[in-house]
């Protein structure tokens, strides 16, 4: 037995799964095909949105807040600021399905928000072009998570606890035997008592045809535009937003950098990005039409925008039938754990969803509530 577990894939959640398991055992290996944080992965573009007022499952709510405190523990163990509070708002038309939805599930978990009206949002974000039945739910705790520095904060804070990382070291396969989990990269073959496999629009690679079956890699594009005046967009003044109206979306994060906000058009709901067949290689030139429409909602939502695009980019994600991850061993007598098909939306979880991986690979505890994102759920077909 080479070790008691390997992580394959040191992304978004392969990262952050390593860093808890190297914390419950001393005897823990991280493969990385390229290198953590590496530009092509679903953690490329600088930032994501977190948020705690989130339309869907209020099942996610316990998840969330679980990543929200070790989102700054990350942050206290390795000196890093990754998670930078804004507050967030998510805009749409009062008694509309978007905020109905939005409230019911905000208020059955009792995530802490406020609803604003037309009148207060016009007055405290100007930046929004607002529609005369708008309203926003304001939630405090949210924010903007730097990708880069979280992925490899977390893979240097599991290196110091003594865990083993093998990048550039791609798994081709993973065999499962009476006495554990052959890994093969090239030449090379390790043996592990159990195997996360983290490698998001890649894992298709390495699951049985049955999530083959359910699952799709897709690309999601991001744009940026420059402030007019940078100040109005800092994090200070511009909270991260999510807007949607009739059959457009836009959702984005304040100028990091002091000068380029983050505004990328969102699927209605919940249809994000195109299904893209080789994540190694996703188109990231926008098409016309992409250009058009994101152009167009910006010019409208964020007139305070020079509205041409000034950065853009497209990066994948592993997306499921029903939306919902895959985070579970493979069956019941499996020594696979899979931990992907996070459908667009993530990161905002991804310490809780490491934290669950570690503890339930490494059979030190199992978290209740989590039926729906089980992979079993498709065996049933
Ligand atoms: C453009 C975009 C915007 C998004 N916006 C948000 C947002 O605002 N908020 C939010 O919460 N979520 C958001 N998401 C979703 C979130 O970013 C993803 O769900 C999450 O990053 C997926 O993480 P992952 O670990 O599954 O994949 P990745 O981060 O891609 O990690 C997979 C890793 O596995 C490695 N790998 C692949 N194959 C192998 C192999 N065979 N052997 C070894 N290593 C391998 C890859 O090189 C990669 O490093 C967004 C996603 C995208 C793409």
């Amino acid at each position: 037995m080479d070790a008691e577990l390997a992580v394959i894939g040191l992304g978004s959640i392969g990262s952050m799964a390593l860093w808890q398991a190297s914390r419950l055992s001393d005897s823990v290996v991280g493969f990385e095909a390229a290198t953590p944080a590496h530009g092509r992965s679903a953690a490329g573009g600088d930032t994501r949105l977190f948020r705690m007022v989130y339309l869907g499952r209020p099942d996610y709510y316990p998840i969330m807040e679980r990543s929200r405190g070790l989102w700054a523990e990350l942050e206290a163990e390795t000196g890093q600021d990754i998670l930078t509070r804004t507050g967030g708002l998510s805009i749409g038309t009062a008694n509309g399905s978007f905020i109905n939805s939005l409230l019911e599930t905000t208020r059955s978990n009792g995530a802490e928000h406020r609803v604003l009206g037309r009148e207060e949002l016009a007055e405290r974000y100007p930046q929004h072009n607002l529609r005369p039945d708008d309203c926003a739910v304001f939630d405090p705790r949210a924010g903007v998570l730097r990708t880069d520095r979280a992925v490899s904060a977390a893979v240097a804070a599991a290196r110091a606890n003594g865990a083993t990382v093998l990048q550039n070291t791609p798994v081709d396969g993973i065999t499962e035997t009476d006495h554990g989990v052959v890994v093969t990269s090239g030449d090379s073959t390790w043996t592990f008592e159990r195997v996360i496999v983290a490698s998001g629009g890649w894992s298709r690679r390495l699951m049985p045809d049955h999530l083959k079956a359910v699952t799709e890699t897709h690309r999601i594009v991001l744009t940026w535009f420059v402030a007019q005046d940078g100040r109005q967009f800092s994090p200070e003044n511009f909270p991260v937003f999510s807007r949607l109206y009739g059959d457009r979306s836009l959702y984005g994060a304040p100028a990091v950098d002091g000068v380029t906000v983050k505004a990328s058009v969102d699927g209605p709901l919940d249809g994000r990005g195109r299904e893209t067949p080789d994540p190694g290689s996703v188109p990231r030139e926008l098409t016309p039409q992409e250009i058009e429409k994101v152009t167009e909602i910006v010019t409208d939502f964020l007139p305070g925008l020079v509205p041409t695009i000034v950065r853009s980019d497209a990066f994948p994600d592993l997306f499921t039938e029903d939306r919902h991850p895959l985070l579970g061993w493979l069956d019941e007598n499996s020594r696979v754990y899979c931990a992907t098909g996070f459908s667009g939306k993530g990161f905002k979880m991804a310490t809780g969803y490491g934290w669950i991986a570690a503890h339930e690979a490494l059979g030190k505890e199992t978290v209740d509530g989590l039926g729906f994102v089980r992979p079993n759920r498709f065996r049933t077909r």
